[in-house]
């Protein structure tokens, strides 16, 4: 059976309508309305993004891409961040869980990274976060040498249960509690954001490959491959139209192999896929598409 393709002058349309529903949702059970501000930003810088990408001819699609990560990026880093000395890092997150804080850090790790990635895949990794925004900018787009072996990509769980250890060690074995907006929250989040600049931008470089700190080191994708494995909007492809020219593997920056499922009927249920949507661009048979469904109407 041919899965259904969504248009994507729809797909703007119907996150606008996800994330202001989040909003009110928030607003009105909280009686906050900076949730109101926070999500209706978010949804409509996304929003616009995806509105240009749909817009552009295809070779200049990926500008409405960096357009929507560098509006999301820089207002949650910035202005969450630096103004509003929340520690964003995966650190912060768990701090706030043990002090049972319900800050805005942990609502976007539920929304962007856990939970929300059951509906909009790792869509966050591709169109908004704040660390691949600068790491789009370097010039190894398409990586030319090989992805490193199998033992290389457990170091993001290495470096996850470091952090875990590390907060768990302040917690109880210190007495360490985070203070809300404190110096402490701002040095965190601004060194442990440089330290993922720094090895970020030097993996790039050593290894050729932009997204070589993503595929590697970010211990982020440790909690969105679960939800990212059941997650509703995932990319589908015509097998009958794809003439299995490989144009979409050598340009996917999370080197899966795309045109492997498409030749299956199956939809790409990687979870290093980061809905970039560069392969759609690329595929000069117009074969792949995005998909919003289960993956058993495509098999
Ligand atoms: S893997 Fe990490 S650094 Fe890369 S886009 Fe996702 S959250 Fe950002
Ligand atoms: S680029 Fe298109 S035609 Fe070529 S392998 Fe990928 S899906 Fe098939
Ligand atoms: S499969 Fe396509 S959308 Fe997913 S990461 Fe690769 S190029 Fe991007």
């Amino acid at each position: 059976m041919t899965p259904k393709s969504l248009n994507l002058f729809v797909l703007p349309a119907i996150m606008l309508a996800i994330f202001l529903t989040i909003a009110v949702a928030l607003w009105l059970s909280t009686g906050n309305a900076f949730y109101l501000f926070n999500f209706g930003y978010i949804g409509t810088a996304l929003a616009i993004g995806m509105g240009v990408y749909a817009a552009l001819p295809a070779r200049k699609k990926p500008m409405g891409r960096r357009l929507a990560q560098f509006l999301i990026g820089t207002y949650m880093l910035v202005f969450l961040g630096l103004l509003q000395r929340e520690n964003m890092q995966i650190e912060g997150f768990f701090f706030y869980l043990l002090a049972g804080i319900f800050a805005g850090s942990v609502i976007h790790y539920l929304v962007a990274k856990i939970v929300g990635v059951f509906i909009f895949n790792r869509g966050w990794c591709g169109w908004a976060c704040w660390t691949a925004m600068i790491l789009d900018l370097l010039p190894f787009k398409r990586h030319k040498t090989e992805p490193l072996a199998a033992p290389w990509w457990g170091l993001r769980y290495v470096h996850f249960g470091l952090s875990l250890g590390l907060v768990a060690w302040l917690w109880w074995g210190t007495g360490y509690r985070v203070e809300m907006q404190s110096v402490t929250e701002l040095y965190w989040l601004v060194v442990g954001n440089l330290l993922y600049y720094v090895i970020g931008i030097g993996l790039a470089f050593v290894l050729q490959d932009n997204r070589a700190f993503c595929k590697y080191v970010c211990p982020i994708p440790t909690l969105q491959k679960i939800p990212a494995r059941f997650a509703l909007l995932k990319i589908a492809g015509n097998a009958e139209k794809c003439n299995d020219c490989g144009a979409c593997n050598k340009m996917c920056p999370m080197d899966i192999n795309i045109s492997g499922y498409i030749q299956q009927g199956r939809r790409v249920l990687s979870t290093e896929c980061i809905m970039c949507l560069e392969c759609i661009n690329v595929c000069a048979k117009d074969a792949l598409f995005v998909n919003f469904g289960n993956d058993r109407e495509v098999r």
